[in-house]
């Protein structure tokens, strides 16, 4: 989240900037150059995700000119949500669920679609809020959840 604030992530136009030679196009939607602003909030597939996770502020209502711009604005506006915690975390993992379709693409070809990912952003809130509220009403520090993992596909042995 860091990174995203100051805009370091290593998305194709900083990549450029710093002499790389990288697509520039982004992979999500292959139209348009992969920037912050795009790839988090313009991208056709980004729209797709925050209208799945249901975010409560529109990400259309608000015209940033920065992508930092936006997500202050964003954070701003769900402060003063009655659940912020919740709509805090469904905004990271929405962010974080689009960095890593587009790094899947990228690094292992796998097309991505927004409705899984979508499913996958909504279980890492719904983790965070069972972690968060074990840890209220137990005061307890083990937590026991429940993860699926997949074996990584054979060609990689
Ligand atoms: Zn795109």
């Amino acid at each position: 989240m860091w990174q995203l604030v100051h805009e370091l992530i290593p998305t194709a136009d900083l990549l450029c900037r710093r002499g790389l030679t990288v697509n520039k196009v982004c992979s999500l939607c292959e139209c348009v150059d992969e920037a912050p602003m795009h790839l988090f909030v313009q991208c056709t597939f980004a729209r797709a995700i925050w209208l799945g996770l249901g975010l409560s502020v529109s990400v259309d209502y608000y015209t940033a000119d920065t992508f930092r711009e936006w997500l202050q604005y964003m954070v701003k506006c769900l402060e003063y949500e009655v659940d912020a915690r919740r709509w805090m975390s469904t905004l990271g993992d929405g962010l974080w669920t689009i960095w890593l379709a587009r790094n899947d693409i990228i690094f292992n070809g796998k097309p991505q679609q927004p409705l899984r990912c979508v499913i996958k952003a909504r279980k890492m809130t719904e983790i965070m809020a069972a972690i968060v509220d074990t840890r209220i009403q137990n005061g307890s520090e083990k937590i026991e959840i429940n993860v699926k993992w997949d074996c990584p596909p054979s060609h990689l042995d």
